[in-house]
């Protein structure tokens, strides 16, 4: 086994978040390594953007690349009720007159490859077919990695920081047994791309879709993307999606579940008339947990490492890019004062954990039955620009709390969980 200790930063997981962190500690000069598991770009859901990514892109460099890309243009987000009526679109210009109130619907393995790209131009040094097993402690301190090649050959790399961005994997969440699932949100989706189907025109052609199913059990979303497809998946509690739809062996039909849902889905069924089917119908817990530190001695989590909300409003890459970005922040700060410590690594932590509260409270709303936007708007109509700028992704730059204690008085909206 060899050992290095050559790094400033050693970035766990090529992602979004993983490719942000590194990209801008890189740039200031430190030595950065990125560590990613897979060789080559794959499939992967979470694919349409909203707004506030715009200003990380920025930072990032990355708007110019986007903007030449083939990626759809997302104005705005549509939602349809439980009887097949849809609301009126949010565009996200109505509070926002900027070009960054315009997004993107992206596919994620060139997206993703794209971030990787960007982040070695600007100094990363990325290593792809590199997993880690495990990160290295000296007491309570993070000193390095040990990875392991596709061949087996094992590693041990030593770092001052290691930001760990491995998604759902979660590697140090999981080592030092730090996530709590949120007990209300463990759902379930099954999804896969179409091509073809009906695209509205003009601004709301790259719009994306969120569809109740009859009963309101469940819901799609529908995100248009390049090459003519689409994606379709459908999210619902895991008991009702999946637990009692095993067959008598036990076992689950994805197809037979994902076409029955759909039946219950009218406009969408009618959307994707003539469409064809392109990949099996995957499927995948969506459990929401979040990990109850943020950081540690010269240690950091960043993105669905750190915690995943449920997929409904699009947030994910939104909060990975934005937790890159601050963490980016306190890492080269932290080299700047040479203090690595918990203090210093966790200090984005609470403004970080605020802005995910407030999705965390419109998750709450979408999932109770009798709450319904159309509803809370026209009663409280001077929530509407809260509403965009929640959708928006606009949870650091504005103050939206104040449409909570309206919303209060229609639905159950969850205590705040703070960081340890
Ligand atoms: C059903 C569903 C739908 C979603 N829809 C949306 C959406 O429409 N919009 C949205 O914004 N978000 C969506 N999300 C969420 C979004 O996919 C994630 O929040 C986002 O991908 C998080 O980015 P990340 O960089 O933190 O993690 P990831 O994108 O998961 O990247 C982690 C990377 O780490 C690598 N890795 C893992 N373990 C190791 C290891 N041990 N060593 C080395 N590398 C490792 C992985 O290969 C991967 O490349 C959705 C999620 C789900 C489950």
């Amino acid at each position: 086994m060899n050992t290095h200790n050559t790094y400033d930063t050693i970035v766990i997981g090529g992602g979004p978040a993983g490719s942000t962190v590194a990209t801008l500690v890189a740039e200031q000069g430190h030595r950065v390594l990125l560590l990613e598991r897979e060789a080559e770009p794959k499939f992967k859901i979470g694919e349409s953007l909203i707004p506030a990514t715009y200003w990380t892109f920025k930072r990032l460099g990355m708007l110019e690349k986007l903007r030449t890309s083939h990626f759809p243009q997302k104005y705005s987000v549509q939602f349809y009720s439980r009887s097949g009526k849809a609301s009126t679109p949010f565009y996200f210009f109505q509070t926002n007159p900027h070009e960054s109130a315009i997004t993107w619907q992206v596919l994620r393995s060139e997206f993703d490859e794209m971030l990787l790209d960007n982040a070695k131009e600007k100094g990363v040094e990325i290593r792809k077919g590199l997993g880690v097993r495990e990160v290295l402690f000296e007491g309570d301190t993070a000193t390095g990695v040990v990875t392991q090649g596709i061949d087996g050959t094992r590693e041990t790399l030593n770092a001052t920081v290691i930001a760990d961005s491995t998604g759902q994997r979660s590697l140090i969440g999981k080592q030092l047994n730090l996530n709590t699932i949120e007990p209300n949100l463990k759902m379930a989706s099954l999804f896969t791309h179409y091509e073809g189907g009906y695209r509205d025109e003009g601004i709301d052609e790259g719009a994306t879709l969120i569809l109740h199913t009859e009963e309101k059990d469940s819901w799609f979303w529908s995100i248009p993307l390049p090459y003519n497809r689409t994606s379709i998946g459908v999210v619902g509690e895991l008991d009702y999606l999946l637990q009692r739809r095993r067959d008598a062996d036990g076992k689950l039909n994805a197809q037979k579940i994902f076409t029955e849902e759909l039946a219950k889905c009218a406009p969408l069924q009618q959307r994707l008339k003539g469409a064809k089917q392109l990949l099996p119908i995957q499927t995948t817990k969506d459990f929401s947990y979040r990990a109850s530190r943020i950081a540690g001695n010269n240690w950091v989590l960043v993105g669905d490492a750190f915690g995943f909300l449920d997929p409904v409003y699009s947030t994910g890459l939104f909060l990975a890019l934005k937790s890159g970005e601050m963490a980016a922040d306190v890492i080269i700060e932290a080299f700047d004062k040479n203090d690595f410590s918990e203090t210093q690594l966790g200090s984005f932590g609470p403004e970080f954990v605020k802005g995910m509260e407030a999705f965390r409270k419109l998750v709450y709303a979408f999932y109770t039955k009798e709450f319904s936007f159309a509803r809370f708007l026209s009663e409280y109509p001077e929530h509407q620009g809260g509403i965009v700028d929640i959708l928006s992704g606009d949870v650091f730059r504005k103050d939206v709390t104040h449409i909570f204690p309206a919303m209060a008085e229609m639905c159950p909206l969850p205590p705040e969980v703070p960081l340890n």
